[in-house]
């Protein structure tokens, strides 16, 4: 009899199993459908050696201190500053836009004063942006926008940008200056053994078991357990009762090379040419010296059994109201995640709400409403 089920081991199930196995010394089974841990978060040494993030980029980058504490004491972190250009017309230029990038863009001699002017006269006024394509044309026009948005955002979600939420590009800050960090974030870095590693110390407890290669649907009945915490796609959980929800999903390309660097900077996209929204060279990421080096193509596409991304849309949002609604009604299982709670959060979000999940719910046995 296990007190808790964990269903997922991402970054969310991960943070909840540890402190439930540390905080309230209650016991664990962590389940995950995969023959690995770490959900997206999961990286290898390839037979080459070289370190690869199986599913697409990932650093770690926050605004949160406690976050900051939490995932390092599970690893130390390198000081990897994530860059990206994007390759526009034959030509490098530095993304998010920046100084630099309006400049080498448009042939000007812009200063960051004259660039606020500049921007506004570009811009479309739009008072209250209500979509992704307005949030970007309301801050600097038409032009920019064709070149560095329309064509990425449709290919990476499927949809035109003026169908989703204007957060999905607010993602992106616009600089007046020359910073060319790709996040803003005052905590970023990247785990100097991989993110694998960190996933085994946080689970490492006697408190803990690990079963993997295991789905929920197969294990539910096959152990006991009082209280269960579900971070996989929540409509899933509820057999699509009030139909399924959109995920847009990626095939990866992995590909070895035997020169020491493939690209400049750790990210390459590409808006405009190309079925691959952009190629990331691990190396740069994890500061991995080697001889040789590996890159791998992201193909955004539908596929319901690699959920990737929740779509940021009203559509899709009322549909998932109604699975929070069921969801709020079970008062032994609570859903938390980028899948349960379906919400685009990057890695921190997860465990900042994992964390909150954990302290306002989970260690009182109570159960409020979904956390958001
Ligand atoms: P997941 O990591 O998805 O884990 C959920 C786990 O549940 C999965 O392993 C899944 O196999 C398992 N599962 C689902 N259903 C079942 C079932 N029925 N039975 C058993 N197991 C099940 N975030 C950042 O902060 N920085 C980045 O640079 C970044 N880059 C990204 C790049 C890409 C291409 C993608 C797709 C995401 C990126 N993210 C990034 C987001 C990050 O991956 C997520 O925020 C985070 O991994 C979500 O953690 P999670 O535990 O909620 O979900
Ligand atoms: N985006 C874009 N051009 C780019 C990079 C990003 O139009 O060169 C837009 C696009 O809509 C994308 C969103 O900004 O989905 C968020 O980008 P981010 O890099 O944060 O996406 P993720 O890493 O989550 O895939």
């Amino acid at each position: 009899m296990y007190d808790w089920l964990v269903v997922g081991c991402g970054f969310t199930g991960a943070t909840l199993a540890e402190r439930i196995a540390t905080q309230l010394g209650e016991r664990v089974l962590i389940i995950d459908k995969r023959g690995h841990i770490g959900g997206n978060a999961y990286d290898y040494l390839d037979e080459s050696g070289i370190r690869l993030s199986k599913y697409g980029a990932h650093i770690f980058h926050t605004y949160s201190e406690k976050v900051w504490n939490y995932v390092n004491q599970f690893a130390d972190f390198n000081d990897y500053i994530h860059r990206v250009d994007a390759w526009v017309s034959g030509r490098y230029f530095a993304m998010p836009l920046n100084l630099e990038t309006v400049n080498s863009f448009f042939d000007t001699n812009l200063t960051s004063e004259s660039l606020q002017q500049f921007l506004y006269k570009k811009r479309v006024p739009i008072e209250y942006p209500k979509n992704a394509e307005e949030a970007v044309l309301s801050k600097v026009g038409w032009e920019l926008y064709d070149a560095f948005y329309r064509s990425y955002t449709k290919k990476q979600w499927g949809i035109d940008a003026r169908d989703l939420d204007a957060s999905v590009t607010l993602r992106l800050p616009i600089r007046m200056d020359s910073d060319k960090r790709y996040f803003s974030d005052p905590w970023q870095g990247i785990p100097v053994n991989g993110y694998t590693s960190l996933f085994e110390r946080m689970l490492r407890h006697k408190n803990i078991d690990l079963l993997l290669d295991a789905n929920y649907r197969e294990i539910a009945s096959l152990v006991k357990f009082k209280r269960m915490i579900y971070t996989g796609n929540i409509d899933s959980f509820f057999d699509f009762e009030h139909g399924k929800l959109s995920y847009r999903s990626l095939k990866f390309e992995h590909m070895g090379y035997d020169t020491e660097y493939f690209q400049h900077v750790g990210v390459v996209n590409y808006p405009n040419d190309f079925d691959f929204t952009r190629i990331v060279e691990h190396k740069h990421l994890y500061k991995q010296r080697h001889e040789k080096t590996a890159v791998s193509r992201e193909y955004p596409c539908w596929n319901e059994e690699e959920p990737y991304y929740p779509i940021p849309s009203t559509q899709s949002q009322q549909l998932y109201r109604k699975y929070e609604e069921a969801a709020n009604k079970l008062r032994n299982v609570y859903f938390c995640g980028r899948l349960g709670t379906y919400r685009y959060y990057n890695m921190d979000q997860c465990v900042a709400q994992a964390l909150h999940l954990f302290e306002t719910q989970v260690s009182k046995r109570e159960k409020v409403t979904v956390v958001g």
